[in-house]
């Protein structure tokens, strides 16, 4: 794929106190842009300043939300070279976003390609400060000038980076949950598994009623009994109950998390037992009641990992670990930074080198 490039004439100044980037807000000086129409696939790659995109007000993701996106990030090592953490994932599991959404597909290997010469462009942009990272968001939208219902004939994909700061400035801290028990996030047949924005529309009504209960985040049950344990808000979700550390298995409402593959495959190689299986929140409690609920964590790109020190679930509130970080969360915290910041070796193939 032959990707244009256009410099911008004005570059801006770089953040100068990297302990105060926070998540989102700062965006580098070039995106990476392409567009699809019916007839002549993917086409029209090209490297542009940063800038407004210009949008019919009819635009179809406007209005059906035909969208998918996705979450990776780039990390300075103590080298000063930059690296990614198994980039390739995130774009074959874009495919699976964009099947459900019924969106044209991409090149897998195309667009890594393509965002691995927007970040080597953008590689003053990486971060220096310990924890800071640059933030990759990929998407795809529809933009077809058109009010009736039907897949879009054209698409943008882009990419954006955003330096972002340390997720945790102050140590691990551990989150307090809120067990939803009136909304579902996703149901059985639907869009759980797609990372699609309507997934996190949905949840917004539920995040901010546990928010006014002083809750940071929803921990979702399976939308049909609203009985078995699916997956946080933007992570996946982790119990180590008796020594065995289990997470929901893909049931098709839970996104598949690539922080939550690459936990289950370093535990499995540390000996550790490892179940992937249907788990209620009545078994999450009575584990609890019995002393047996060891650690509980969730999983993502953002955080990698994060300790859960509270969970509610209607009246019963549980107080896990002694909202401390856990021995096998910091562990799992511990080796999986330092692969994707190069202090440990990556004896898995995980990481791919921007050079
Ligand atoms: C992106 C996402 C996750 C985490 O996936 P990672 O690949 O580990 O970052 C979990 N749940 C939802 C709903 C997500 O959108």
């Amino acid at each position: 794929m032959e990707i244009r490039i256009e410099r911008t004439a004005t570059p801006k100044a770089k953040p100068a106190d990297e302990t105060k980037l926070g998540f989102g807000h700062i965006f580098t000086d070039h995106m990476f842009i392409m567009n699809y129409d019916t007839g002549l696939g993917w086409h029209d790659a090209r490297i542009v300043p940063f800038g407004d995109i210009t949008l019919s007000p009819a635009a179809m993701c406007l209005h059906y939300g035909q969208e998918i996106f996705e979450g990776l990030k780039a990390y300075r090592t103590a080298d000063g070279s930059v690296q990614l953490f198994r980039p390739e994932e995130n774009f074959k599991r874009m495919n699976v976003s964009c099947d459900r959404m019924v969106i044209p597909p991409i090149n897998e290997a195309d667009v890594l390609e393509a965002l691995k010469t927007l970040v080597k462009l953008e590689e003053d942009w990486v971060p220096h400060t310990e924890g800071a990272s640059l933030y990759i968001r990929p998407y795809i939208f529809a933009t077809d000038p058109y009010v009736g219902v039907r897949p879009a004939d054209h698409y943008m994909f882009v990419i954006i980076l955003s330096p972002s700061g340390a997720y945790y400035s102050t140590g691990l801290n551990p989150v307090k949950i809120y067990v939803e028990k009136k909304y579902v996030r996703a149901v059985r047949g639907g869009t759980g598994f797609a990372k699609t924005a309507a997934n996190y529309a949905i949840s917004l009504k539920g995040q901010q009623e546990a928010h006014d209960q002083d809750y940071e985040q929803v921990l979702w049950l399976d939308g049909v009994e609203q009985k078995y344990v699916e997956e946080v808000g933007s992570m996946n979700i982790f119990f180590v109950i008796d020594g065995e550390v289990i997470t929901p298995e893909l049931t098709g409402s839970v996104l598949p998390g690539i922080t939550r593959k690459s936990v289950l495959q370093l535990c499995e190689s540390w000996g550790m037992k490892v179940s992937e299986r249907r788990i209620s929140i009545d078994e999450v409690a009575k584990a609890y009641d019995e002393g047996k609920l060891d650690e509980v964590f969730g999983t993502g790109t953002a955080a990698v990992i994060s300790p859960v020190g509270h969970l509610k679930w209607g009246d019963k509130v549980m107080e896990i670990g002694g909202n401390k970080i856990g021995p096998i969360s910091q562990r799992i915290y511990d080796t999986m930074t330092g692969i994707q910041w190069g202090t440990i070796e990556d004896p898995f193939g995980w990481i791919v080198k921007i050079d």
